[in-house]
C-alpha cells in the first residue's frame, strides 16, 4: 500500500510503499525479497529514520511471547508498544527499567534508537536492560543476539537505527515496583547555571528531568522547572491513561511565534511552584505529552 508518510515532526513527508505482514514468516519474506527496505514502528521519532521509499511496519508483530512475574524477564514481539507492555505488566508490580517520553513507541523502535529515560544517570539506556533479541537479517535469516552471543551485532543493533536488520522479539529485564505512584519534588531554578547546580546538587535522584526556558533572557537565560521523582513505596498497581483531547488539525505555523512561544512559557514559569512535593500518578509524571493525541499538529 503507498501512503505518505513522515516521522513526528511532520517533515520530510514521502510517498512510501508500506508493507505490513502479519506474521515474522511474512516479515521474513519480504525482507529476503527486498532488503533495500527499512522497519517502522510507530513511526515517533521526529526526524526521517523511519521513513523511505519502502518501509515495514512492525504494527502486527505485536505478540506477548513470555512473561515471568517473579524474575521480571519479559519477551514479546518488537511491533508492541510500551503502553501495550505496561497495561499487562503494571498490575502485577513491574515497570520498564528505562522509558522515553512517550508509551506509543514500539519495543523494537525503542531499541533501534536506544532511548534514554529521566533515569538515564543512573540506569544507562534502553539497550542496557536488553537481554537477547532476535533479528531478521537482509538475507532472511533469523538470528539470535545478546551480550554472549552474537555480541557485535547486539551492540551494533541496539543504538542501529533499523540499519542491521529487523528486530523481531526481544526479551528484557523489567523494573520492580510496590506502586504505580511517584512522589515527585518540583524544583524552580532562576538561570541555566542554577539549574545545572541543581542537577548537580540532585544526581541521586531516580528521575529528574528539566523544562528550559529557552526564550528567556539576559539573567533568566534558561530558567527551567526542575522534576525529580521516585517510585512510591505504597499505593495501587494500577495504570491510569486519559486521553481527553486530540488536536483535529496542522495549526497554522504563524501561531507559533515568539510572542505566543514567550507568553506560554512565562504562563508556565508562573504557575509552578517552587519546593512543591507531590504524589502522583505515574503515566503524568512519565508521559505528560500522551495526554494529548495527536498534539504534533501542533
Ligand atoms: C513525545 C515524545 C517523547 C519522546 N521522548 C524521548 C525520550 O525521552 N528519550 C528518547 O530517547 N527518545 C524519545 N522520543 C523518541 C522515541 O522514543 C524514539 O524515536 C523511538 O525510536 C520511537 O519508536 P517507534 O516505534 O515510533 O520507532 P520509529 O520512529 O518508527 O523508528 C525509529 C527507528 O527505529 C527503527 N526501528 C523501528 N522498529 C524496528 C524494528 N522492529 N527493527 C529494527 N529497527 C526498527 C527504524 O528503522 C528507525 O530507524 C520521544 C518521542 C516522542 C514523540
Amino acid at each position: 500500500m503507498t501512503k505518505t508518510i513522515s516521522g513526528w515532526g511532520n517533515y520530510p513527508q514521502q510517498e512510501s510503499q508500506c508493507m505490513t505482514p502479519s506474521t515474522t514468516a511474512l516479515l521474513r519474506k519480504a525482507v529476503n525479497l527486498d532488503g533495500s527496505l527499512i522497519a517502522r514502528g510507530m513511526g515517533r521519532s521526529y526526524g526521517d529514520s523511519a521513513n523511505a521509499s519502502k518501509v515495514l511496519q512492525t504494527m502486527c508483530i505485536d505478540h506477548f511471547i513470555e512473561f515471568d512475574n517473579v524474575t521480571g524477564k519479559f519477551t514479546a514481539e518488537a511491533g508492541i508498544t510500551l503502553l501495550e507492555i505496561l497495561r499487562v505488566v503494571m498490575p502485577k508490580g513491574w515497570f520498564l527499567p528505562v522509558t522515553p517520553g512517550s508509551s506509543y513507541v514500539t519495543l523494537g523502535g525503542a531499541i533501534a534508537s536506544d532511548v534514554h529515560g529521566k533515569n538515564h544517570h543512573i540506569a544507562g539506556t534502553f539497550g542496557q536492560h536488553v537481554k537477547s533479541l532476535n533479528l531478521v537479517l537482509g538475507t532472511g535469516e533469523i538470528i539470535t543476539t545478546s551480550k554472549n552471543e552474537n555480541t557485535d551485532l547486539f551492540h551494533a543493533t541496539c543504538g542501529g537505527m533499523g540499519l542491521t536488520g529487523v528486530i523481531i522479539s526481544a526479551t528484557i529485564q523489567l523494573l520492580p515496583i510496590r506502586s504505580s505512584f511517584i512522589n515527585k519534588k518540583t524544583m524552580k531554578a532562576e538561570c541555566i547555571e542554577a539549574a545545572c547546580e541543581a542537577f548537580d546538587n540532585n544526581s541521586n535522584a531516580t528521575y529528574s528531568v528539566a523544562w528550559i526556558d529557552c526564550l528567556s533572557k539576559g539573567k533568566s537565560l534558561g530558567r527551567s522547572v526542575l522534576m525529580l521523582g521516585a517510585h512510591a513505596e505504597q499505593g495501587q498497581l494500577e495504570i491510569d491513561i486519559k486521553q481527553t483531547v486530540s488536536v483535529p488539525f496542522a495549526t497554522p505555523s504563524a501561531l507559533l511565534n515568539s510572542l505566543t512561544m514567550k507568553a506560554f512559557n512565562t504562563a508556565y514559569w508562573h504557575k509552578s511552584k517552587h519546593n512543591q512535593n507531590q504524589t502522583i500518578s505515574l503515566m503524568p509524571f512519565f508521559y505528560p505529552l500522551d495526554a494529548v493525541g495527536k498534539w504534533n499538529k501542533l
